[in-house]
């Protein structure tokens, strides 16, 4: 089986903690290469990555904090890292994150370039850190030339890997990896899958991060309405696919965005078998 990545978010209440426990204890029969937590914006949210983080690799997993921008001031993030450290991660997902709505400024950092560049300036090589890639253009870049040079600065500051915002088109990806491969970079490019279980849902995401859904998939989804068994049975087919098209072209391994459920993923892994 191809190496496969899980990405949580950290849980909060009670209930999320418990939903967590659940999805881990029922996707760690799949052996991960690793698992990565976000990092929301925002102070209230600064001890929960680590939280959740040291839990994780207490079950046995390697186990990624995200770190963005967002996370404050050089000095926070400095003391994060050796955190970080401290508890035994070896492998960091680097991002600027996004302002929620409302705030105007976050911290010293505007680009995850520089965050990289700090990263590596603080602590060597100790992490291997990868970034974010957007193979249909992060949605506030000018143009696609533009982001992808940007994509290019950032692995040139020090990242090892890229994880791609997930997209339902696998061409876009191929002609992304064709692109930095042409700027003379040889690093692992990752599809983010995002597993389709509830349809109005992932079209709200999708708006928001720039991700097209085809058409022949937004019109049998519509046409399912509540039939929720056919749309989670269409989804998790569909994405399969769409791993299997990845894979057969030459992606290095599968990030899943779990949302912190298993089923979702575990039916995606299951149709791709
Ligand atoms: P950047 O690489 O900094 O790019 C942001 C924009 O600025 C792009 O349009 C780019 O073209 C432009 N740009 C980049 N560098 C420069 C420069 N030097 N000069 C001028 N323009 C520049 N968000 C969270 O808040 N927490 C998370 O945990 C989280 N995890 C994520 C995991 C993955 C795998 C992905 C794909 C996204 C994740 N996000 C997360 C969302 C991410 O923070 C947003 O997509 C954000 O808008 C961009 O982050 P970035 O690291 O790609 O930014």
């Amino acid at each position: 089986m191809v190496p496969i990545s899980f990405e949580f978010y950290p849980p909060k209440t009670p209930e999320q903690h418990a939903q967590l426990d659940k999805t881990v204890a029922r996707l760690k029969a799949h052996a991960p290469e690793y698992v990565s937590v976000t990092f929301g914006a925002g102070g209230s949210t600064l001890s929960h990555t680590p939280e959740t983080i040291q839990k994780l690799r207490a079950g046995g997993f390697d186990a990624a904090p995200h770190i963005t921008c967002m996370g404050g001031s050089r000095e926070e993030i400095r003391g994060l890292l050796k955190l970080y450290r401290a508890l035994g991660a070896r492998r960091l997902v680097a991002l600027r994150g996004d302002l929620p709505s409302g705030m105007v400024s976050a911290g010293e950092f505007r680009y995850a370039d520089e965050l990289v560049r700090f990263v590596r300036e603080e602590t060597g090589d100790h992490f291997h850190i990868e970034v974010a890639a957007y193979p249909e253009m992060h949605p506030q870049a000018r143009d696609a030339q533009v982001d992808l040079r940007n994509f290019v600065g950032k692995v040139r500051a020090g990242a090892d890997g890229a994880i791609t915002q997930y997209f339902y088109n696998a061409d876009a990806y191929f002609r992304f990896v064709d692109d930095v491969r042409r700027q003379g970079l040889d690093i692992p490019i990752v599809p983010g899958i995002m597993p389709i279980a509830n349809f109005s849902q992932i079209r709200r995401f999708s708006e928001l991060c720039g991700a097209e859904i085809p058409r022949w998939i937004a019109q049998r989804m519509q046409a399912f309405g509540d039939d929720t068994e056919s749309v989670r049975a269409f989804g998790a087919e569909v994405v399969a696919q769409l791993c299997r098209r990845l894979l057969d072209g030459g992606a290095p391994s599968l990030h899943f965005y779990t949302l912190n459920l298993s089923k979702p993923t575990l039916n995606v892994l299951a149709n791709l078998r």
